[in-house]
């Protein structure tokens, strides 16, 4: 079967003044993909998000939608459903006139209006708020019709920037499983913006990662958790313990190295190149830590000696830190696999596996 191509950047530049806050853009989303711009704030994520609507025209390159190029195109010409971070319903109109909004724009008969909202609002689970106004509604469920209105006139392509971000903690979790069902349902062409990595890897086929204007890596969640092609990628998404050290010897894939607290360490290159005795940044994740609790065990390879400062409950896991020669490091335990001898202040053992080490160039001056 023949991919078929929706979205296309080519080569994607803006500059605001002499400050180039995108790079290079290229990317090809496929129809009823979900694709999410990941990055710290500043990135370029909404600046690429507005080239994408129409609310600015790139200094280079070329947006295709549908194969057809965009360049120069009026945003109300573009079939776009949108969502933003605050809610942006109109407050002197019911939920109804809300969602029927781009309908009537669109010169829809009034039968087949009412049909569409109805059908839309059963579909964001609101049936029964048509007659109310925006005000009488709480700020989850006005996020929800703001996606019903965006759905509403099947647009090919759903643009959401942080629509999640002034909701609480529930209620961001809520929409998020929402959100990602809705997607599924529709099949529609989804770009989501966004600085939070667990709702890019909860609703993404694909993550673009984004730093100052540059595409750092474009690759499934899996992809970008598992094999990171940068630094940044790896600490941007999730949590990892950073040891400074240097190479003492590699051979094919295997690294040998040494941490500056003098730990050993055994670790795969990942198909990078490194050289003798360089200095490196080396991860491994919390979760990727056996903690033992024990007074005598053989310091080895990927097993060193450390004493517990710190352990916080979090529910499903409890987070301990662990000293190790100089560096701290974040361990998770699942709850139910803890050691019943650990406290702050234990002797422990900590293990890892060689393939859970992430090792990175570092520059010489830097710790
Ligand atoms: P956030 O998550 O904070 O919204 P972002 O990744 O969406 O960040 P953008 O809003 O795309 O970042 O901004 C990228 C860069 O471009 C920033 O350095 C910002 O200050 C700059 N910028 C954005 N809009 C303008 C503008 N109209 N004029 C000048 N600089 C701008």
């Amino acid at each position: 079967m023949s991919r078929s191509i929706d979205v296309e950047l080519v080569n994607i530049q803006k500059k605001f003044g002499d400050n180039v806050v995108v790079d290079s853009f290229n990317l090809q989303i496929e129809k009823g993909e979900c694709i999410s711009f990941l990055g710290p704030s500043g990135c370029g994520k909404t600046t690429t998000l507005n080239m994408i609507a129409g609310f600015l025209e790139p200094d280079q390159g070329d947006l295709l939608i549908k194969g057809k190029r965009m360049n120069g195109v009026p945003s109300n010409k573009r079939e776009l459903g949108m969502v933003f971070q605050t809610y942006s319903l109109f407050p002197h109109m019911t939920i109804f006139e809300n969602v029927a909004y781009g309908l009537k724009l669109r010169k829809v008969g009034k039968a087949e209006i009412a049909e569409r909202v109805r059908k839309v609002l059963e579909l964001v689970k609101l049936p029964h708020v048509a007659d109310r106004y925006p005000k009488q509604l709480s700020g989850g469920q006005r996020q929800r019709i703001a996606i019903a209105r965006a759905l509403v006139t099947e647009p090919s392509l759903l643009l959401l920037d942080e629509p999640l971000s002034n909701l609480d903690a529930k209620l961001r979790e809520e929409l998020r499983d929402e959100l990602k069902r809705l997607q599924q349902e529709i099949g529609v062409t989804t770009i989501f913006v966004t600085h939070d990595q667990e709702e890019a890897l909860y609703l993404s086929n694909r993550i673009v990662v984004l730093d100052h204007g540059k595409v750092e890596q474009i690759g499934t969640p899996w992809d970008i958790y598992n094999r990171p092609a940068s630094e940044f990628v790896h600490t941007f998404i999730g949590k990892s313990n950073r040891m400074p050290g240097t190479l003492l010897k590699s051979e094919g894939e295997q690294l040998l190295l040494r941490t500056e607290a003098g730990f050993t360490l055994q670790a795969p290159a990942r198909g990078r190149t490194f050289t003798g005795n360089q200095p490196v940044s080396i991860y491994v994740r919390p979760e990727k830590i056996r903690l033992v609790v024990a007074d005598t065990a053989a310091e080895s390879a990927n097993q060193v000696k450390g004493t517990v400062k710190l352990t916080s409950f979090l529910g499903a896991y409890t987070e301990c830190e662990v000293e190790v020669g100089g560096d701290v490091l974040t361990v998770r335990i699942e709850t139910g696999n803890e050691d019943a001898g650990l406290t702050a202040g234990s002797t422990v053992f900590l293990q890892w596996k060689s393939e859970d080490v992430f090792v990175f160039a570092r520059k010489g001056n830097e710790r």
